[in-house]
């Protein structure tokens, strides 16, 4: 079987160093197995998506000598295969329709005593869950909603669920993350959902990414069982961090790739560095 590995950024803001030594291990991954390297936008969040980022990407790559094959997906292009994996669930009763703003479930959080925590903050504290037939029923002909994963009852009916972090077998706990949005009200689709359709949609044999997604692939595998869709190997890499050992981000002042291509960097010098984990001045890379 040919190795697929992929890059998928989203173009909410210039790539910087941590992403093109995520970019880079995963056209490695592939290149080194005679495989193929995709490049996917994630371009869902209306809000933030910007398409200069899109054209930035395009460049950052190719200025690395990163080259992908074939056409670039664009998850925006994709929203009907998103929609029709949510329908089978929402047949399966294992979605429900969440009417509630953010202020709503922050107030519902700060009054309970102990409201459980997930890697991602407080879990959702199920309030639309609970609603009657009737009642949402008449809401959702009438209000904004978002989809919701029933977590509990579809882990319950998944069974139990593992994955491969390389050579480690891992116990997918999804109810940690609790009742996660699979479609949000600004946009028909979620991260979750559409990165495991796609996955899938594109045959990526092998899932190379930074470990902070490490627990989402949880989720990502009870999504998998819900949609009879196969589960790749997942290749989570440790972050690139700064001389104070923060994570390598947009908010943390990281530098992009553009402002050091600007500064004269040379970029066959920065993969080579990067391929033999040797970062730029004052970076290097986390164990977590
Ligand atoms: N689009 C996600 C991000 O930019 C990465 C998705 C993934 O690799 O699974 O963080």
């Amino acid at each position: 079987m040919q190795i697929v590995s992929r890059f998928a950024p989203s173009p909410t803001g210039r790539l910087h160093l941590g992403h093109a030594y995520s970019a880079l291990l995963a056209h490695d991954f592939a290149r080194d197995r005679n495989g193929a390297f995709l490049l996917r936008i994630e371009d869902i969040d209306p809000g933030r998506v910007r398409s200069l980022f899109v054209d930035g990407i395009i460049e950052d790559l190719m200025w690395l000598g990163l080259d992908w094959d074939g056409e670039i997906l664009f998850q925006s292009e994709r929203l009907p295969f998103y929609a029709e994996a949510l329908d089978g669930l929402k047949t399966r009763g294992l979605v429900y329709p969440c009417f509630c703003t953010r202020s709503e479930i922050a107030a519902e959080v700060a009054a309970s005593a102990s409201a459980p925590h997930g890697p991602d903050g407080p879990l959702y504290p199920g309030i639309c869950r609970r609603l009657s037939r009737d009642e949402r029923a008449r809401r959702l002909a009438a209000e904004p909603h978002a989809w919701r994963l029933d977590t509990a009852k579809a882990s319950a009916e998944a069974g139990p669920l593992y994955w491969h972090d390389e050579e480690t077998e891992v116990l997918a706990e999804p109810q940690a993350f609790g009742d996660v949005v699979l479609a949000r009200k600004d946009a028909p689709t979620s991260y979750h959902l559409a990165v495991t359709v796609d996955d899938a949609g594109q045959g990526v044999t092998d899932i190379v990414r930074g470990r902070d997604l490490y627990a989402a692939t949880d989720v990502h595998r009870l999504l998998q069982a819900l949609l009879e869709l196969p589960t790749p190997h997942y290749h989570h890499h440790p972050l690139l961090t700064d001389a104070e050992g923060l994570r390598l981000a947009k908010r943390t002042g990281a530098p992009t790739l553009a402002s050091l291509r600007e500064a004269g960097a040379d970029p066959a010098r920065l993969i080579a560095d990067l391929r033999m984990g040797q970062l730029p001045g004052g970076y290097s890379s986390a164990g977590t």
